[in-house]
């Protein structure tokens, strides 16, 4: 007779024998592995509010000091005129629309029942305070809506920025996100990011000093990055404090400068499994309760170029699972805390 097997925490193994059997591995499908391989948002949510929480993307019609000539101009070489907003976004709406018709597209679509306003497009704390005061309160201002997260760059995270945020994490749930997509200044440079590795390491104390939740966004496979320098990117962050990270492929946008690279093929992208194979390395060396917001960039044939694997989310997804059962490892399987 077969030895009867259970599911534990992280691991799949007999609970009689406490070992791991190899027939079962096979079969488990993701919705099985997905709470215990890696602590995702959709949990964490679920944890805070006892609801189901969806996030509502706005573009609130800022614009990015990597464009306008402050910092910068152009914008991140793989970033296009939406300003990394989602595509769902109705730039035309006023927030308090975009946010209405969000939340019942996505309340239909998902039987969410409580929302976070997302300030997605562009960099969203890059304004005076009275303008950041108003658009964060009219968001704010629905019944339904538990809180805000804010993405933005660490060069517009000064003190009185993350005092504001402060104020209003009194009130209301506060989520910032700061970019990094890389630890490395020459890939920052390389990609026109406008602003370097210690400018971000700044901000996320600060923030922190301040107990604000932050996430980070890192993307594999930015030019001229090997393995050895992804996997530098997530050892430096691992250790400083983050709630949460998002991790993306790099895909090629239309309207960028690295749709020009790639056609003129000096963009060599990533091949899926070698991505996969990166995310579970990344997620081994992460935190266990580090929050993960994304694993894999989606988008649609529209607005994305390549790669081709790129609209097979669900695909790729399935195969992170699968290579950290086949490993036996989860998020977490290789952390070294700092001392
Ligand atoms: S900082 Fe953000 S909004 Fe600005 S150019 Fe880069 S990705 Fe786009």
């Amino acid at each position: 007779m077969q030895t009867p097997v259970q599911i534990i925490k992280g691991q799949n193994i007999s609970k009689n024998t406490g070992k791991k059997p190899a027939a079962v591995t096979d079969k488990i499908k993701r919705s099985d592995l997905m709470p215990f391989r890696y602590t995702s948002f959709n949990d964490y949510l679920r944890e805070k509010f006892a609801a189901r929480v969806y996030r509502v993307p706005i573009d609130a019609g800022f614009t990015c000091p990597n464009r306008d000539g402050t910092r910068a101009s152009g914008g991140c070489t793989f970033c296009d005129d939406r300003g990394s907003g989602a595509p769902t976004i109705d730039q035309v709406l006023s927030v308090k629309e975009q946010l209405h018709t969000g939340i019942e597209r996505i309340r239909r679509r998902f039987k969410a029942e409580k929302f976070l306003a997302y300030f997605q497009a562009f960099t969203n704390t890059y304004a005076p305070e009275a303008v950041l005061r108003s658009l964060y309160d009219v968001s704010l201002d629905h019944e339904d809506v538990v809180g805000i997260c804010v993405g933005t760059r660490p060069d517009c995270l000064d003190d009185s920025v993350l005092e504001l945020l402060a104020q209003y994490q009194q009130k209301t749930f506060v989520f910032l996100e700061v970019g990094l997509q890389s630890a490395h200044n020459k890939t920052l440079d390389l990609i026109n990011r406008a602003h370097s590795k210690e400018e971000f390491f700044d901000a996320v104390e600060r923030a922190r000093k301040k107990n604000l939740a932050v996430a980070t966004h890192l993307i594999f496979g930015l030019p001229g990055e090997t393995r050895k320098d992804m996997m530098e990117t997530v050892r430096q962050i691992a250790n400083i404090g983050l709630t949460a990270i998002k991790i993306h492929q790099l895909c090629v946008y239309k309207h960028t400068p690295m749709a020009v690279d790639f056609a003129q093929g000096r963009l060599p992208l990533l091949e899926e499994d070698e991505y996969v194979l990166l995310v579970c390395d990344a997620l081994e060396m992460l935190p266990p309760d580090m929050v993960v917001m994304r694993l894999v960039a989606e988008g649609t044939r529209e607005e994305i170029i390549a790669p081709d694997w790129c609209f097979e989310k669900s695909r790729i997804m399935d195969k992170i699972d699968q290579e950290l059962a086949r490993r036996g490892t989860r998020q977490g399987s290789r952390f070294k805390p700092k001392n």
